[in-house]
Formats: C-alpha cells, sequence, structure tokens
C-alpha cells in the first residue's frame, strides 16, 4: 500500500508532463501546417535569398530554431522542423547558429528558383578589376553585415588610382552598404560619388512594412563609430541614417538610377538619366530589390507616379490607382483607402492575388465590399495622362479620374548588365 502510494505520487506528475508536452507538440504541429498551407495558398514557398535548409535525416525536432527565429519563418511538425514560411525569410542564419544537431545550413536558391550570385573575393572584388560588390547583392543579407563590407570595400578601393577619372571611386546605392563605404570614402578624401535611385537614404528599410522591428547588433560606421543597436523600429533607423548624413555632410544624388556600366581601358562609365561619369572603381551596393518595374507606358514620367508610397495622408481625397498583385500593392490600397475623401482602385494583370498573403486578400475583400476600394481584375494600364488613366480591363477599355498612381509591380536586379559587362555570375540551386 504504502509502496503504491509513492509510485502514484511519482507517476502521476509524470503522466500529466507528458501529457502536456504531447499537447503542446499536437498544437504546435497543426498551427505549423496551417502556416505552411497558407504560404502553398498565397504562392509564396520560395524564399528571396540566403535560406535554411534543414535536413531531416539529422534534424531532433529541437524547436530552438523556430524559437530563436524572430520572423516565424521555421515550424515544428511531428517532431521534425519545417521552413514553413520562407517568403519572410531574411537570411540572418539565427537558426542554424542554435541548432544543438547541426541540422541546419543556410543555402541559396531552391530546386525550383536559382539565384544569380555574383562573384566576389575577400576584398570585395569582382572578377573585374576596379569593379567591387558590397552588401545583399554578394548574397550575404543583413544591415550590419551591409554596413561592414562597404566599409571593408572602400579600405581595399581606396589603395587604388586611376589617372584621368573625374571620380575615384562610385558607389551605387544609399542603403546600409553604400551609406557605409560613402563615409569611408569621405574620410579617406577620395574622389566620390554616390547614386540613389529613390529619393530618401536607408536602401530596403524604406520599403519595410510601418512600425516594424528591425533587428540588428552593434555596428561600427566610418566617421560616428559603434552605434550600439539591437532592436529599433524602421522609422527610428531611416532617422538614424537620415542624422548620419547631416552629421557628416556626404553627399548623395537622389533621385539618379545608374542605368549603365561600361569598362573601357581601365576605368569605368556610368550612365545615369542626368548624365555620364567616368571613374577608377565602382562599387555596386544596389541590394537584392532591384530597380522598381515600369509599365512602360505613355504618361509614366508624369511626377505623379510613384513606385512607392510614402505618406498616404498626402492623398487625402485624391483620385489614387494602385498597380500589383503582391503585398506591398495590396497593404499599399488599403492604407491609402484610410484616408478621408480618397478614391481607390487597385488593378492587377492576373485573375488572383496569388503573391499576397491570405491576411491582406482578405482585408482587400473586406474593403471591397465595404466600397472602400475598387478592385480589377485581369486589368492593367494603358495610358497615364494629367488627370485620368486609361485602363485595359480584360479587354474592355475604361477611363477614369487619377490624381496618383503607386506601381507595385516588383523589381529588377541588374544581373544580365552585371554578365554583359564580364562579371561571373553563379546560379546556385539550393547549395
Ligand atoms: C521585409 C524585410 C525585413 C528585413 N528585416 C531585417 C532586419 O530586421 N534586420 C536586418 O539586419 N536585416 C533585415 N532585412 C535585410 C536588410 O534590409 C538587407 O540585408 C540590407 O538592407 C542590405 O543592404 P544593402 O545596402 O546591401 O542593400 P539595400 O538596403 O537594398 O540598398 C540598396 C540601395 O541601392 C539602390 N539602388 C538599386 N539599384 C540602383 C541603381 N541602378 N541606381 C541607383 N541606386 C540603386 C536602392 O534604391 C537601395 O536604396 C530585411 C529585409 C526585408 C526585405
Amino acid at each position: 500500500m504504502h509502496e503504491l502510494l509513492i509510485y502514484a505520487i511519482y507517476l502521476i506528475p509524470l503522466v500529466i508532463l507528458i501529457i502536456i508536452f504531447r499537447r503542446k507538440n499536437r498544437k504546435r504541429s497543426t498551427e505549423a501546417q496551417a502556416e505552411w498551407q497558407e504560404a502553398i495558398a498565397a504562392g509564396l514557398t520560395e524564399p528571396p535569398s540566403l535560406h535554411p535548409y534543414i535536413d531531416p535525416a539529422i534534424c531532433i525536432g529541437a524547436v530552438s530554431c523556430a524559437k530563436e527565429c524572430p520572423e516565424k519563418a521555421i515550424g515544428i511538425i511531428d517532431h521534425k522542423g519545417y521552413f514553413i514560411n520562407p517568403s519572410v525569410c531574411i537570411g540572418h542564419g539565427a537558426c542554424a547558429a542554435v541548432c544543438p544537431s547541426g541540422a541546419i545550413r543556410l543555402v541559396f536558391g531552391t530546386e525550383k528558383r536559382g539565384i544569380d550570385i555574383p562573384f566576389v573575393s575577400s576584398n570585395f572584388e569582382t572578377n573585374i578589376e576596379g569593379l567591387f560588390i558590397a552588401g545583399e547583392l554578394g548574397g550575404m543579407g543583413l544591415i550590419r553585415k551591409a554596413v561592414e563590407q562597404g566599409k571593408q570595400a572602400i579600405s581595399n578601393i581606396k589603395k587604388r588610382r586611376v589617372a584621368g577619372t573625374d571620380y575615384d571611386v562610385i558607389i551605387i546605392g544609399a542603403g546600409p552598404a553604400g551609406i557605409s563605404a560613402t563615409l569611408g570614402a569621405q574620410e579617406a578624401g577620395l574622389r566620390y560619388l554616390t547614386l540613389e535611385q529613390e529619393d530618401a537614404i536607408g536602401g530596403t528599410a524604406l520599403h519595410y512594412p510601418r512600425q516594424k522591428i528591425v533587428m540588428t547588433a552593434p555596428m561600427t560606421l566610418p566617421q560616428i563609430g559603434i552605434i550600439k543597436l539591437t532592436e529599433i523600429s524602421k522609422e527610428a533607423l531611416i532617422e538614424l541614417w537620415t542624422d548620419v548624413a547631416n552629421k557628416t555632410g556626404i553627399k548623395i544624388n537622389f533621385n539618379e538610377r545608374m542605368d549603365s556600366l561600361r569598362h573601357e581601358n581601365g576605368k569605368f562609365i556610368v550612365t545615369t538619366p542626368k548624365g555620364q561619369y567616368k571613374t577608377g572603381s565602382v562599387l555596386l551596393a544596389v541590394g537584392r530589390r532591384g530597380t522598381p518595374r515600369k509599365l512602360e507606358v505613355s504618361g509614366e514620367e508624369l511626377a505623379k507616379v510613384c513606385y512607392r508610397l510614402v505618406d498616404s495622408s498626402q492623398y487625402q481625397g485624391k483620385h489614387a490607382l494602385v498597380v500589383g498583385g503582391g503585398d506591398s500593392a495590396l497593404e499599399a490600397a488599403l492604407s491609402l483607402a484610410d484616408e478621408p475623401g480618397t478614391t481607390v482602385t487597385l488593378i492587377h494583370r492576373s485573375e488572383v492575388f496569388t503573391g499576397a498573403k491570405p491576411k491582406n486578400r482578405e482585408r482587400i475583400k473586406a474593403a471591397e465590399q465595404g466600397g472602400r476600394i475598387k478592385v480589377l481584375m485581369k486589368s492593367k494600364v494603358i495610358k497615364i495622362t494629367n488627370d485620368r488613366v486609361q485602363l485595359d480591363i480584360n479587354g474592355q477599355p475604361m477611363e477614369i479620374p487619377n490624381d496618383v498612381v503607386i506601381v507595385c509591380a516588383g523589381g529588377t536586379l541588374p544581373i544580365p548588365m552585371l554578365k554583359e559587362i564580364g562579371i561571373r555570375v553563379e546560379t546556385r540551386y539550393g547549395t
């Protein structure tokens, strides 16, 4: 009797613990499976760049990877880690660092979708002498790493001087890599020119969702020193870059896109819509978002056409047209629809919004049903004029009043241009 009592004292809590553990596992599995199904339904099953590959033969389902991933890209299904939300992965590799069994390795591309990575040596130079690459274009994501690479690239570039040029270095892009490189170039007394296609500093962070919490780590900027950051909002990060630029007086040519790059007799010719510049070295810090894809229609050059929604309040009471079918288009349309008196039309060339998260698709549906957004599928823009747009709605012409066009049609990377000038590019399929 006494022995039975002792068994009960030890066994009952153990059984309760096992039941709780199993329930927790089941709940975790169900949630992860639902998340994966959502990603499939939205067509968001391919990661943008560097991402984890979890070897199922080695994975012990330790959960630490899922807990460590701030983007919630990994889930545990039936005691194994799965990459359940590939499109949100930014490739920082925190999952791989904590995996106790070494089942996770970071790879580029997948079997289905290859990723082009330019060849870059340890001093950030490509196989073309004088042409350097820093930051995410070279395949390594994250703000801190881009800052470090921009700085290191300049410390190699400053050793090169080419006579008969306008500049020692032209830096393309004012994201973290380009900002850090520009600070370094100014500190080293180089004749530099920084070109940025957008109207503001910060790079990809300008496109993060509003109030996104950016996870980073302390980094050292030329001229500024160490910046002790771990978490910061997107808005505060952009403010930080703006303060750094104001404090140091670095010069950035905004709204000036590099259109082409030529290599002639050891010098580079950079062409933009505003001019041609001759330089001894070029640092490509253009990231992997690319140059916004254009509609290629008459009137696209009008000032009312833009490729990013900065502040929806400026369009209060206006007629807005949003073009695109991904999350950024849907979120822009929803944000505009919140403004009093704004009429919003959202058009997409396909029949469904396959590239957007279910949550955004549901919000658009509700806004459409509530009469806040007019949604036109299988549609495209034909012509833009000062106060109207001409559309093609499934083969039928339509004209609507218009004050602003926001184009969210993705971007194109300069890979063909890099290949053309002879940079070695490797297509990676999950390696
Ligand atoms: C949604 C999202 C969330 C993220 N969250 C985090 C996070 O929390 N922490 C973190 O560390 N990282 C995060 N990242 C990754 C991080 O944003 C990038 O790794 C980092 O911005 C790369 O810096 P970069 O300077 O290489 O390129 P980018 O920041 O992409 O900057 C490149 C710049 O080049 C410009 N450019 C491009 N082509 C041209 C051209 N032809 N002419 C002139 N200018 C050009 C672009 O306009 C852009 O301003 C996130 C990424 C995304 C998409």
